[in-house]
Order: C-alpha cells, then sequence, then structure tokens
C-alpha cells in the first residue's frame, strides 16, 4: 500500500515522485511504500500551513471550540486504538501491550490539552503608570515539528495537541522509518473536523525535509525530539530566522540505589532501564548502587533481567521486542564488546538472536568504571552498566557525570536523603521509589546536553505560545 504526504486536508504525492519501503523490523516484512517528501514539498507544507494560519479559521476559533475537535479527536483514536498499536507495534518492533499504552497516552494528551487551553490566558497586571497592564496568549504561527523513531505516535501528540490546541498550524516531520501512524493520525484530525493546512505531514529525509523545515523562513517555531547531534544541527538551522526552538534530545540517565531502599522493588526495576528495548531517552542505563548491597542488587537485577521474555511483537506476553534494524542492532552490540574490551563484567545477555529480526539479548554489565565508554556514552539499546558508590555525595557526583541531564530514579526509604539528592542531581526529572518518569500533567525535559525547554503539562502551552503585553492608559 502507497501512503503519501498529507498536505492541505489531504494525500499528495511527492514533487519528486519518490517512494520508500517502510519496514517492519522484527521480520522484514514491507508495511507500506511511503513518499519520500523534500525541500520542495516542505515548502508546499508550509505554505498550505500559513494560508490556514492567515484565514484565521482554527486560529480565531474560540479556545471551546477548538477543545471540542481536540476532544472528538481523542475519542476517535481510542475507537481505533487496537489497529493504531497493532500498526505501531509491527512498525517499530515493539511489544503490543507498551504500543496499547502509547496510543492510550496520544489520545489522553489530546484530552488534556482540550481540558487546559480554554484556562489558559493572559493576566491583569499592575504598574507604576496610569492604567492598566494586560498580557494576551497568542498562538506562535506555524510550527515545525521534528519526531523520531522510538515513541512515534506518543512523543507527536505532545507536540500536535499543545500547538493546535492554541490555535497553531503544524507541518510534522515524522522519523523515516515510522511514518504510519503520523499520517494515519492526520487523517482522523480531518476526520473530525480539523480545518484543511492546519496539521500537515511530510514524512522524508532528515537531511532533506527535516533540515529544510528547520531553515524555513515562515516556520516561527521548531519542536525537534532526537539525538543531541542533529538537536544542535536543528538549532543552528533555527538560529537565521531567530526561530524559537525546543529541543528533547539524548540521556544516560541514572538509577541510584541506597542500601536503606525497598531492594526486591529497586532490584526488579529492570523496565526503567529495558522498556521498549532500552530504545527510550530515559532509559536507566546507569544503575548506581551503594556497595553495602550492590552484589546483592547485581544479582537481582540479573535475576530480573534473565527472565525478560523476548518475542514476537505482536506477542501479549513479549517484553523485549526487536531493535529498530540491523544497522541499530550492529551499533549497540558495538558498544558491548567496546565494554568487555574495556573490562567490564558481562553478567547476562549482550548477544543477537539468531534467525529474522533485529532481537538483542539485554545486557547487564558489573564492575564498570565511570570512564568507560558503556558509562559515557548513549547507546539507546538494551544495555545497562551497574556502578559501586560509597557516599551520597559520591552518588550525586557519578550521576552526573555525563554530558546528559535527561531522567532518573532514586531509590531510599529516607525523605530527607530523597529531598537532598533530589537537588543535587541535574537533571530535568527524577522519580523517587520508581523507574517511571513520564506523566502527561508533568513538565518533561532536560538540562545540559539533553535539551532545552519543557513538553507537557502546562509548561507545554507556553512553549507554543506568545506572551504580548498591553498598556491601555488612563490618562
Ligand atoms: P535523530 O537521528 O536525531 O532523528 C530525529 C528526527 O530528526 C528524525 O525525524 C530524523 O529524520 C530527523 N533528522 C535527521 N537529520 C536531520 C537534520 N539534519 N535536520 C533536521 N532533522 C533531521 O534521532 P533518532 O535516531 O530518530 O532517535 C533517537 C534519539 O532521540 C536518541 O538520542 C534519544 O535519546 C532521542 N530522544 C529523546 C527524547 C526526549 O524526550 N528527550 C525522546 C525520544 C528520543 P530521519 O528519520 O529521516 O533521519
Amino acid at each position: 500500500m502507497d501512503r503519501l504526504l498529507w498536505i492541505d486536508g489531504k494525500p499528495v504525492p511527492a514533487r519528486s515522485g519518490r517512494l520508500a519501503p517502510v519496514l517492519s523490523p522484527a521480520n522484514g516484512e514491507t508495511l507500506a511504500q511511503v513518499a519520500q517528501g523534500g525541500p520542495e514539498d516542505v515548502g508546499a507544507a508550509v505554505a498550505a500551513a500559513k494560508r490556514a494560519w492567515e484565514s484565521g479559521e482554527w486560529r480565531r476559533a474560540t479556545a471551546m471550540d477548538r477543545a471540542k475537535v481536540l476532544l472528538r479527536l481523542a475519542e476517535r483514536i481510542r475507537a481505533e486504538a487496537e489497529e493504531l498499536a497493532a500498526l505501531e507495534s509491527r512498525n517499530v518492533g515493539k511489544p503490543i501491550q507498551e504500543a496499547r499504552g502509547e496510543i492510550g497516552m496520544g489520545a489522553d494528551c489530546f484530552q488534556y490539552y482540550a481540558g487546559l487551553v480554554p484556562a489558559f490566558g493572559g493576566s491583569t497586571v499592575p504598574v507604576g503608570a496610569p492604567g492598566t497592564g494586560l498580557t494576551f496568549r497568542e498562538p506562535v504561527g506555524v510550527c515545525g515539528l521534528i519526531v523520531p523513531w522510538n515513541f512515534p505516535f506518543a512523543i507527536t501528540t505532545w507536540k500536535v495537541a499543545p500547538a493546535l490546541a492554541l490555535g497553531n498550524s503544524v507541518v510534522l516531520k515524522p522519523a523515516s522509518a515510522t511514518p504510519l501512524t503520523a499520517l494515519r493520525l492526520a487523517e482522523l484530525a480531518s476526520e473530525v473536523g480539523l480545518p484543511p493546512g492546519v496539521l500537515n505531514v511530510v514524512p522524508g529525509p532528515g537531511g532533506a525535509a527535516g533540515s529544510a523545515l528547520a531553515r524555513h523562513p515562515d516556520v516561527r517555531k521548531v519542536a525537534f525530539t532526537g539525538s543531541t547531534e542533529v538537536g544542535s544541527e536543528v538549532l543552528r538551522l533555527a538560529a537565521d530566522d531567530v526561530k524559537r526552538v525546543s529541543l528533547e534530545l539524548g540521556g544516560k540517565s541514572a538509577s541510584l540505589i541506597f542500601a536503606d531502599a525497598d531492594l526486591d522493588k529497586a532490584g526488579a526495576s529492570v523496565s526503567g532501564s529495558f522498556g521498549n528495548a532500552g530504545q527510550d531517552c530515559c532509559a536507566r542505563s546507569r544503575v548506581l548502587v551503594e556497595r553495602a548491597v550492590y552484589d546483592e542488587v547485581v544479582e537481582r537485577f540479573v535475576e530480573h533481567t534473565r527472565a525478560l521474555r523476548i518475542g514476537e511483537p505482536l506477542d501479549e506476553a513479549t517484553q523485549i521486542g526487536s531493535l529498530i534494524s540491523s544497522e541499530h542492532r550492529d551499533k549497540v552490540d558495538g558498544y558491548v564488546r567496546r565494554g568487555v574490551e574495556q573490562g567490564a563484567k558481562l553478567c547476562t545477555g549482550g548477544r543477537a538472536r539468531a534467525g529474522a529480526g533485529s532481537f538483542y539479548e539485554p545486557a547487564v554489565f558489573r564492575d564498570v568504571d565511570p570512564a568507560m565508554t558503556i558509562a559515557q556514552e548513549e547507546i539507546f539499546g538494551p544495555v545497562v552498566a551497574i556502578l559501586p558508590f560509597d557516599t551520597e555525595e559520591e552518588a550525586i557526583r557519578l550521576a552526573n557525570a555525563t554530558v546528559y541531564g535527561l531522567s532518573g530514579s532514586l531509590w531510599t526509604r529516607d525523605v530527607a536523603r530523597a529531598l537532598r539528592v533530589v537537588r543535587g542531581v541535574e537533571t530535568g526529572v527524577i522519580s523517587v521509589n520508581t523507574g517511571w518518569s513520564v506523566h502527561l500533567e508533568m513538565p518533561f525535559g532536560g538540562v545540559k546536553r539533553s535539551g532545552v525547554g519543557r513538553e507537557l503539562g502546562p509548561a507545554a502551552l507556553d512553549h507554543y505560545s506568545e506572551l504580548k503585553s498591553v498598556f491601555i492608559s488612563e490618562d
């Protein structure tokens, strides 16, 4: 089946006529032939978004009317959740259970911003002159959104929902490997009454379509999720026109386990490391353990890792699906070999599964030095390094000893320690006594090379709106 670009409320072929196969990484099956957009197609999509913006039909609609469309979209996604989850599971290679969670979160995201936006407005401001100060919240204009392949649907909705709720127009560039649910989302949005041109989707190579979007002069805001390397390039491309930019980038998150923690829970927290087969910007790819319980935690962690069921994405029992491609699997395997060469001890896993697909056994290393490559670089696969620490200060120092600062966890029963450590760790997000980080209602994003800005929660509304100051003289 061919899937075309989605521009101005309808499917259109790429100007070049090019199509590329989108594959299931678990078995190599071709899921669709997808039109490959380039700079001219991005230009057409931005022009459609600008026309929709200038017509005012969407941005001048009341917040309540926009919210009604988004609520219908949330319901439409729920009605089609099983099909969307199966499509995502096959396209990304992720377990169907995880894919269902992602689609459900996407629907909730539209509902959340539909509820928030009618209550979002400016304020009156006391000023030192005779008159009245007011602030208005206004949409930004055409937003260029660029997303990765690991949570294609959820991350798309994190950007599209607040952008649309505020009245912006959008051009979305999905990852080349995983454009299918984004294209379906655009169709569903059109079916529930989103005007043509308000949401456009242009799959295509990042270096052509993505970069054209980031530098297009009519794009006022760029929101990017992906690698730190590409994110900094996007920042450069957006600089000439001084666009607003938000970046959600890579991570090397740590789980800090203190000796007083509930070790049953902490030692079993493998899903925080291996969810989505470790292809998760928040993956706890480093586990830092107080030395007194180091051996015990390593043992439990390895035991729980070995119990994870690797299997076909659509199998209900599967916990670890396929990696996104054989190239990516080989890259992950290269990191594992590097860890072994540098002297870390591989306790379990670290092998590609024979046969079709890009399946990889989750790897756990112990006796890892903080300077080793596996403790420093984002692997973006199922590989965990477990390191010991002696003091709370050392734990914080180690947690902060990478260029990243996205997420993390801390396990302790001591509330005062939890507060000290939470304040000491340099990340945008940190959880206590759980390996889970993402809540729709809370801001999400990183510090250092993990990014700029916050998505989700009310904070996302700031990204997609301008604050205008108005002064009315009473002289
Ligand atoms: P990526 O290679 O940086 O690609 C992300 C997106 O950017 C894709 O749509 C890609 O298109 C596009 N792109 C590539 N080159 C571009 C360019 N020169 N200009 C504009 N766009 C360009 O990242 P990925 O491999 O898809 O995703 C994995 C990375 O995302 C990891 O580093 C992970 O930590 C990060 N991530 C971060 C978060 C977060 O919230 N902080 C969440 C999820 C993932 P193509 O697909 O065509 O290359």
